[in-house]
């Protein structure tokens, strides 16, 4: 057997109708010609019409399960369009929904081109106050020798002469319940009620050209990690010179040194000598607006917060600015030589906090000290 017309689905074999028709679909929209010209989509993309003309129709799919191609030699599925067995209303309904079996008309060829999102990264200082940014894209643009209608310069798509231009073709069948008229969109036109007989060279038809080209953005102020910004109408242009997508950015904030941003305020993070919470001290911020003298006051503790309002991010779309708050970290000496230990218990005799030493005080002969001394060979 050539194909497999399951695998080319993406289907389970028990699969059932349902189940085919809707990654039939799927597949439909994703490898359409107007989304993906490329000539090996297009290929795909009859193929996964020709394993659901079979696996949509209960006799063939038998046929098929039981080892025969119900397709067998039945030739390329024709240069113009697609072969008469062609599931148009299918198609038509993966795009556009079922429209009940109403009139349609001929259908537009330009379709809205696609959107497309670029990231672009920033560091703490830009997404605070914003900043202008060139971006470059690679897109499609109106083809300006055919000015999108695809048609090669000096012709015009001719009305087609299946439809009339109507986009439709109508059927009139005899069943039980007497003669019923079914419509379906023109299979040598597409749908679209004329026929590009000389397609345009620039853009082999599609009215529109790739190219590369850069845009200056402004990003404002107040942006943040995962912000949208969209620029309307900066997308591709859609085939047969239809409407532009548009073009997100997709910010994306650097990691600070120093500063942690949380919403619009930024903490970080200072440590002090005990003296200096005790006694009160000047230190140095650099914070996004230069650097900052900050007073400590004496008799500060550990944990405490320092606020220094209006010194953080810009609001976004709003007036303001959220605050950075300083977390204060007392730092405890770690070490102590006999003149500061002495010191330090004359200081506290001094306001009345003399307590009874611990296991781990200076001079105790603990258990932990003695095993130090051992080791060091004291
Ligand atoms: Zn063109
Ligand atoms: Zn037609």
């Amino acid at each position: 057997m050539s194909n497999d017309y399951y695998a080319t689905l993406g289907v389970r074999r028990d699969a059932s109708q349902e189940e085919i028709k809707k990654a039939y679909r799927r597949l439909a929209r994703e490898l359409h010609p107007d989304v993906n010209p490329d000539p090996e989509t297009q290929e795909r993309f009859k193929e996964i019409n020709q394993a659901y003309e079979v696996l949509s129709d209960a006799g063939k799919r038998r046929m098929y399960d039981m080892g025969a191609d119900p397709f067998g030699g039945a030739g390329g599925a024709g240069a113009a369009g697609f072969g008469a067995g062609f599931p148009f209303s299918d198609i038509m309904d993966a795009f556009f929904g079922s429209a009940g079996g109403g009139a349609r008309g001929p259908r537009s060829r330009a379709r809205r081109g696609r959107n497309a999102t670029i990231r672009v990264e920033l560091d703490l200082s830009e997404a605070a106050f914003g900043t202008t940014r060139e971006i470059t894209v690679d897109t499609a643009v109106v083809c300006d020798v055919c000015q999108g209608s695809g048609a090669a310069a000096g012709t015009h798509p001719d009305t087609c002469d299946m439809c009339h231009g109507r986009g439709e073709v109508s059927q009139v069948t005899r069943s039980f319940l007497g003669q019923v008229m079914t419509s379906r969109p023109c299979p040598q036109c597409g749908g679209y009620g004329s026929v590009i007989r000389q397609p345009c060279m620039e853009c082999s038809g599609e009215g529109r050209v790739r190219t590369r080209r850069t845009i200056k953005v402004r990003i404002p102020a107040g942006v943040e990690d995962g912000t949208h910004i969209q620029l309307a109408g900066e997308g591709e242009v859609g085939p047969g010179g239809g409407p532009p997508g548009d073009l997100f950015l997709e910010i994306v904030e650097r990691p600070h040194q120093i500063f942690e941003r949380r919403g619009d305020d930024l903490h970080c993070t200072v440590h002090i000598p005990m003296t200096a919470a005790a006694l009160g001290t000047l230190i140095t911020i650099e914070t996004l607006d230069g650097a900052e003298e900050i007073d400590v006051r004496p008799g500060t503790q550990a944990g405490q917060v320092i606020p220094l309002y209006g010194k953080g991010i810009q609001r976004l779309n709003e007036t303001g600015r959220g605050d950075l708050l300083i977390h204060v970290n007392v730092e405890t000496p770690a070490k102590l030589d006999p003149q500061q230990e002495e010191l330090l218990r004359e200081l506290a005799k001094l306001r009345g906090e003399e307590r009874p030493p611990g296991k781990f005080s200076p001079g105790q002969q603990g258990f932990f000290s003695r095993l130090r001394d051992a080791f060091n060979g004291r």
